[in-house]
């Protein structure tokens, strides 16, 4: 029998997944050596790149007293500074950073683009809107996979038309389901990590792709990345593709010790922020969408590979969070394992766990994706005592390509989560804290927003246009898809731990308002709603009873999602 490839993707098209894009794409250049971006929908060569320090223009932003001295020197020196509407911009970024070379790409568009063009061989089929609900796994092999069940209610008991997953065996099942997969996971949890390797540090992307104004001055392949507002721990990107499009957006981090880590308000503090409002006042929303990304890098690199089956991707390890690069990291571990497939094929090997280390593991150990992985392992690791000595830890590691670095060890996510009291310790009384709770939960509103306005955040001016309640965000041209006859993708396991939980942090952080209360102090889970981040899976601040490296929410298989082409 030819080889054959099937690929089951749980997104109602391929393509419907969220990302930057700025890309150096080396590896992608080599899979496609005439690659020419204007073939492409939104794709633009880099042409300019800047950083900017974001400074706290509205006096709310939670800021340590060396980052509030260092903001006073910059304002008492701002006339011999680079610094204009409270942004100071780099006057020189590490190398490490550039991707003067690369490419600007939509995700969904690239991925279109890929997958016509894969298909069209012949070989690889590709399966939209089928999730994969476990790996089958026989006397510590994988066979294959089963897909998921159909005709199920809620909580996954057969119903109207149940049809049970199909069973497919494989002679190798490839495992490329991103930093939040339900088969990474379950994988994790049949064989284990390699001793010392854990994936806890996380961060949950936002993005929005926006109409720039008519009169924007800003160019196509122009790369813009900020740190420093809303709060110290969030950066946020700008990236202009052709015809006016910009991609922006920002990363909420595990390490950002709050309670109240929500991706959406602090996005739109961040848009308002002077040094970008001045792109963006009379910009429209196109569409949106939020991601888990997989922040451990090469310490969170799981078994590549074992009899029958081979991690690739995100969930195995490796996006480079120096260089701030997932997608070509991601591609190229693909390309390696595809070329290890053609030599055992070749040379009529099975694929047993000997078989990929010498083939798969072996390419992916020597190549520039492992050096580099190498160099970023521990770069991050002061951002475990705060920003400014994780800033420092990480120029020192991209200046002595790893030899240097700042220590820190990483914390599981719930160890981190501080109550609300203590957060807002000496600035809300927890009686009051008390109060709003209960404020909040006749109204059905969200705390977070309550609070952040009770410590100064200024309530959003919402233009219909770009600036928008979360609600009306969902809404926006009906993107939110989550069809009948599937079991919730999100599950609370121990109820009895939401009944004491103090924080609540999934309620707060929903990318997608997706998690409400409930009755009975259970949340309440409402999969219209769900865009598919992932983030409430780490977000929990309860540890699983049986395994403190698992937290209280179970992130299954499941489909719908929140989806645009364009992300
Ligand atoms: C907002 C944001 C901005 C980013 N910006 C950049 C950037 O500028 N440059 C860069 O290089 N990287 C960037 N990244 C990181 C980059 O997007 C990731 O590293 C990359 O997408 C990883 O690719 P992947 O294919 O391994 O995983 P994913 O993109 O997560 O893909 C996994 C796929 O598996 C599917 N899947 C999951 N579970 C199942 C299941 N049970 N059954 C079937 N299918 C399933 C998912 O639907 C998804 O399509 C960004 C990420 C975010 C969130
Ligand atoms: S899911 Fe986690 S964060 Fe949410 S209420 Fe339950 S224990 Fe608390
Ligand atoms: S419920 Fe859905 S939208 Fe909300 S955090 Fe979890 S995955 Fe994201």
């Amino acid at each position: 029998m030819p080889l054959q490839v099937l690929c089951y993707e749980r997104a109602d098209d391929v393509g419907f997944g969220v990302s930057g894009v700025v890309t150096r794409a080396r590896a992608i250049k080599e899979s496609f050596p005439d690659l020419d971006p204007a073939e492409i929908p939104m794709s633009a060569p880099v042409s300019d790149e800047k950083v900017l320090y974001l400074l706290d223009p509205g006096g709310a932003s939670r800021r340590s007293t060396a980052l509030r001295c260092a903001d006073a020197c910059i304002k008492a020196f701002s006339g011999l500074l680079p610094f204009k509407d409270y942004a100071l911009e780099l006057p020189w970024t590490p190398d490490f950073l550039h991707k003067g070379d690369g490419v600007l790409l939509s995700m969904g568009q690239f991925m279109q683009w890929v997958s016509a063009r894969v298909q069209s061989a012949g070989t690889v089929q590709i399966w939209p809107g089928t999730p994969v609900s476990e790996a089958l796994i026989d006397a510590g092999e994988v066979k294959g996979v089963r897909l998921i069940d159909q005709g199920v209610d809620k909580q996954g008991r057969p119903a109207e038309g149940f049809m049970p997953g199909m069973d497919i065996q494989a002679a190798l099942t490839v495992v490329g389901d991103g930093p939040v997969g339900p088969i990474g996971q379950q994988i994790d949890r049949a064989f284990g990590m390699p001793e010392g390797h854990h994936m806890r540090d996380w961060a949950v992307g936002m993005k929005f792709v926006v109409d720039l104004p008519e009169d924007t001055g800003l160019k196509p392949g122009f790369v813009l990345h900020t740190f420093g507002y809303p709060e110290p721990e969030i950066f946020g990107f700008m990236y202009v593709h052709p015809d006016r499009i910009a991609s922006l957006g920002i990363f909420v981090p595990s390490w950002f010790d709050s309670p109240v880590r929500t991706a959406y308000t602090y996005l739109q503090h961040w848009m308002l922020h002077p040094g970008l409002w001045q792109h963006l006042k009379g910009a429209k929303l196109r569409s949106w969408g939020a991601k888990t990304l997989g922040e451990s890098g090469r310490r969170g690199e799981p078994h590549l590979a074992g009899n029958g089956y081979a991690r690739i991707g995100e969930g195995s390890g490796t996006t480079n969070v120096l260089t701030g690069s997932g997608v070509d990291e991601a591609w190229i571990s693909g390309v390696q394992l595809a070329e290890a497939v053609v030599e055992l094929l070749k040379d009529k090997k099975p694929f047993t766990r000997e078989n990929l280390e010498q083939t798969y593991v072996r390419r992916r150990r020597q190549s520039w994706l492992d050096e580099e992985a190498r160099v970023a392992e521990k770069s991050r690791d002061g951002f475990q005592k705060g920003v400014v000595y994780g800033m420092i830890g990480m120029a020192l590691a991209g200046l002595t390509k790893g030899r240097l670095t700042l220590g820190g060890h990483p914390l599981r996510p719930h160890e981190r989560v501080p109550t609300l009291e203590k957060y807002y310790a000496g600035r809300i009384r927890a009686a009051e804290i008390e109060q709003l709770r209960k404020e909040c939960h006749i109204k059905g509103t969200s705390l977070h927003a309550a609070l952040m306005h009770r410590v100064g955040w200024r309530g959003i001016p919402y233009d219909g246009k770009l600036l928008m309640s979360h609600q009306d965000a969902l809404l926006l041209g009906g993107k939110v898809q989550a069809p009948p006859g599937y079991a919730d993708h999100v599950v609370f396991l121990y109820p009895e731990l939401c009944e004491k939980c103090g924080t609540r942090i999934c309620i707060e952080l929903c990318s997608g308002q997706a998690i409400t209360p409930g009755e009975s102090g259970v949340p309440a889970f409402d999969r219209e709603k769900c865009v598919h981040c992932g983030a409430c899976m780490w977000n929990c601040s309860q540890a699983h009873p049986e395994d403190a490296e698992r937290m209280n929410i179970s992130f299954r298989a499941g489909t719908g999602g929140l989806h645009s082409a364009e992300n």
